[in-house]
């Protein structure tokens, strides 16, 4: 396990980042990475506290290791799983979607079925067992691009208006693949060690350039990223952003200009059918997207404090429909919450000996994420009101002799200083209405896939023989010749 330092020291390397048309020298002292970067380095500290509960002794390296890291085995091993994860989200507010823990998940799902990749060829195996342990020992970040990038979803790789769109292999050299083409959209790439590259989006025969999947370090050469407008750089202070400051773990178009990758950081190879299944036929999803459901039960308590401190800062959480907004909230809060535990409790031991969050809850909670995050921020800028545009433009106008007796008279709520009330408002926005909370709107919508992506796991695992099952047992209960008799009658 490595410390928050270590890790700020592996980001200098030769990674290429390209931001407001320069070249990124310094990842770590950025303006756009500054702050996020510290926020990771503490959870690389708070891992290695004993008194944070979140090391456990992996049978997989021999030693101690970060609980997120783990492969269940039992339903107490997920809950010691969830208990670190949580512990995680605590500390930032499940607003790092992205964290080590998110990729590490579907790690430790690959490594729970080495004989399923060992199929494609016995390397491959043995490739995906030693990656999981490097990362397990090195406290390794590693990050994901598996999806295409979006320029015709009509059809897959092949049917695109030139090859190499989609990073694929163009070429076998000695020892390894050269991957050309782009991946989107690599949440916490310039922030992270490695990357996970695949396609998760089902590709059709004909696809076996596309049909891949790999790990390379984010410094290899010809590996390029293209991030979004950073929310961090140029903001006055952490008080007046107070998350854009610190959570912002940036999202990046992946170009790969011919990298080269060799045979040992390979998983899947020209495989069509095996590119999917490695994702749903080991624990990976399933493992993965826990960590995400566990991540948003954080996120939603933490929107629903900030939305009760607002009713009552502003004297209204008295009325009774304020108190049913508020309910509401607090439904949609518990109903993830109940979800992630439900799905733990009835966790079911796969072939491989790995306990998996059972898929009916964990898929049921996914379904609903569309409209569940997008509500429970409208709600709380229902609550909010004008109150978060009436803040001054910066914490300067708080300081400032000219213009502070003014902000602190009228800026304020009874009983409450104009500092306390300008800091929870400025907070409420940064999480609803922001550039940064917008963009979390978009994430909580499309992380794991299209709402109808995302709405279709949900139907296939639901399982609805159970259902289908009550409804033939009542409709035995009568039929047309017991209608007849009782008219009869
Ligand atoms: C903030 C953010 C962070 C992300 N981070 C990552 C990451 O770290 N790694 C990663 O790999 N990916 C990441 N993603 C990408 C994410 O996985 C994709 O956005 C997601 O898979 C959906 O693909 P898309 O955006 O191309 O949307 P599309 O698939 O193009 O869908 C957009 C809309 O088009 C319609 N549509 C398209 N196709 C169909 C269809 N077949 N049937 C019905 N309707 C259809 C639907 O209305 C759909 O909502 C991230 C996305 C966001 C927004």
């Amino acid at each position: 396990m490595r410390t928050g330092r270590q890790y700020v020291e592996s980001l200098c390397d030769e990674r290429c980042i390209y931001l407001g048309g320069e070249r990124v020298r310094d990842v770590p002292e950025h303006p756009a990475f500054r702050g996020v970067v510290r926020t990771i380095a503490s959870l690389y500290d708070m891992a290695l506290d004993p008194a944070n509960g979140m090391i456990y002794r992996s049978t997989e390296i021999g030693g101690d290791a970060n609980a997120v890291f783990m492969i269940p085995r039992s339903a107490d091993d997920l809950r010691r799983r969830r208990e670190a994860i949580s512990c995680w989200a605590r500390r930032t507010n499940g607003l790092v979607g992205r964290g080590p823990d998110h990729v590490g998940s579907f790690l430790a799902g690959f490594a729970s079925a080495p004989e399923f990749f060992a199929r494609g060829r016995r390397e491959f195996g043995e490739n995906v067992s030693r990656f999981y342990r490097q990362v397990v020992e090195q406290d390794l970040y590693v990050s994901y691009v598996i999806i295409p990038p979006q320029i015709d979803r009509s059809t897959t790789a092949q049917g695109q208006e030139e090859p190499f769109l989609q990073a694929g292999v163009c070429a076998e050299r000695d020892g390894g693949i050269v991957i050309r083409g782009a991946q989107m959209l690599g949440t916490a790439a310039a922030i992270s060690n490695y990357l996970f590259v695949s396609c998760i989006v089902p590709l059709r025969p004909g696809d076996e350039d596309y049909a891949l999947s790999f790990v390379t370090s984010v410094a290899t050469p010809g590996l390029k990223l293209y991030p979004r407008r950073p929310y961090a750089a140029g903001q006055p202070s952490v008080f007046d952003y107070p998350l854009s400051t610190q959570f912002d773990e940036t999202d990046a178009l992946v170009v790969f200009d011919d990298v080269f990758v060799p045979w040992e950081n390979v998983f899947v190879y020209r495989d069509v059918e095996m590119t999917r299944a490695q994702f749903f036929a080991t624990a990976a999803h399933v493992l993965g997207n826990t960590q995400a459901q566990i991540r948003l039960v954080t996120k939603l308590k933490f929107l629903i404090g900030i939305a009760r401190k607002i009713a009552a800062m502003n004297r209204i959480d008295a009325i009774p429909s304020v108190q049913e907004t508020l309910g509401e909230l607090a439904s949609l809060a518990a109903v993830v919450e109940g979800m992630v535990l439900a799905a733990e409790a009835s966790c079911v031991i796969d072939d491989n000996g790995v306990a998996r969050p059972n898929s009916r809850f964990l898929y049921g909670a996914m379904g609903l994420q569309a409209e569940l995050y997008p509500r429970a921020v409208h709600l709380l800028r229902q609550l909010a009101g004008g109150g978060v545009i009436q803040v001054p433009d910066s914490y300067k106008e708080l300081v400032d002799p000219e213009t502070q007796a003014d902000v602190r008279r009228y800026v304020r709520s009874t009983g409450v200083s104009a500092e306390e009330r300008i800091k929870l408002f400025k907070l409420a926005w940064d999480l609803a209405g922001s550039e940064f909370g917008s963009r979390h709107h978009q994430y909580e919508m499309f992380y794991a896939g299209a709402p109808y992506v995302s709405k279709g796991y949900a139907y296939r695992n639901y399982g609805y023989e159970e259902a289908t099952g009550l409804v033939d047992s009542f409709l035995r209960t009568y039929d047309l010749t017991s209608a007849t008799e009782a008219n009869e009658l």
